[in-house]
């Protein structure tokens, strides 16, 4: 039995998920180099089994489903890769004889974290129900090599903080941020430079993937575009939300430890 849109299912993997392996063994070995989708460090993810799937194994045309579970060395979180294998044969012609290599690529389809993950969620307080569910959605599109979604996503989250937890007057983003540098926020919170250049830097990209720019370079997001939106997104996060409570918790102690009033 041939499928009979083989090219154009590769053509649609290939245009939608990212490929995480390329080479030339049909074998994975114990280790993927890849980000990890919960700390998104650059990491060698362990791999701790694979299971193949073939459908209609009689035809050897059809490409091939791995499960692989994995395990990320630095936050330990582990998670499924459902991912699915092309194979390209290379035909190397030297005289009258002729050898084939073989190239093997893996593209991920889904990951399934086996545990509730997330560390952009694990700092933001729970009652910040919209701002959770926004990051989430844009650290999902993130995993999912969903680029321009998730940069368009992040550029909402800071809104939603700037505007309803922050307190930012203006009717526009640009106007909240500005509105931020010369007022005191909800939370009190002294914000930095850092602050404000990096919200800037999310507010711009963010509007480059909302409203695609005259530059057609411009239109693709790259990975690192993504992963560095995220970084800076954390950065924000930590600012606002991590930093004063650590800070306020090490004044309180030495505070009690040296007896000051
Ligand atoms: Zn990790």
């Amino acid at each position: 039995m041939n499928l009979i849109n083989l090219e154009e299912f590769e053509q649609y993997i290939k245009e939608n998920y990212e490929c995480i392996y390329e080479l030339d063994t049909d074998s994975i070995s114990q280790e993927l180099p890849g980000i990890c989708d919960c700390c998104k460090r650059d990491v060698f993810l362990k791999v701790y089994s694979k299971s193949y799937e073939t459908p209609y194994y009689t035809d050897t045309n059809l490409p091939r489903f791995i499960n692989i579970y994995i395990e990320c060395p630095n936050c330990r979180k582990k998670s499924f890769l459902q991912t699915v294998q092309f194979v390209e044969q290379i035909a190397n012609v030297n005289g009258n004889s002729r050898t084939y290599n073989y190239i093997h690529r893996l593209y991920m389809l889904y990951r399934i974290p086996v545990s509730n993950e997330n560390y952009i969620n694990e700092d933001i307080p729970s009652e910040y129900i919209s701002l959770k569910g926004t990051a989430s959605e844009a650290d999902y599109c993130l995993a999912n090599s969903k680029f321009l979604a998730s940069a368009i996503l992040f550029r909402r989250a800071i809104q939603i903080l700037v505007k309803d937890i922050l307190g930012a007057k203006g009717n526009s983003l640009y106007k909240q941020l500005e509105w931020l540098k010369s007022n005191e926020n909800t939370l009190k919170i002294d914000l930095s430079e850092v602050f404000h250049e990096n919200a800037k830097i999310i507010k711009d990209i963010g509007n480059q993937g909302a409203h695609p720019d005259e530059d057609i370079t411009l239109h693709e997001f790259t990975k690192n575009d993504a992963y560095g939106l995220h970084d800076l997104f954390l950065s924000i996060i930590h600012e606002i939300f991590v930093k004063p409570v650590k800070m306020k918790a090490l004044q309180e102690e030495l505070k009690r430890s040296r007896k000051l009033k």
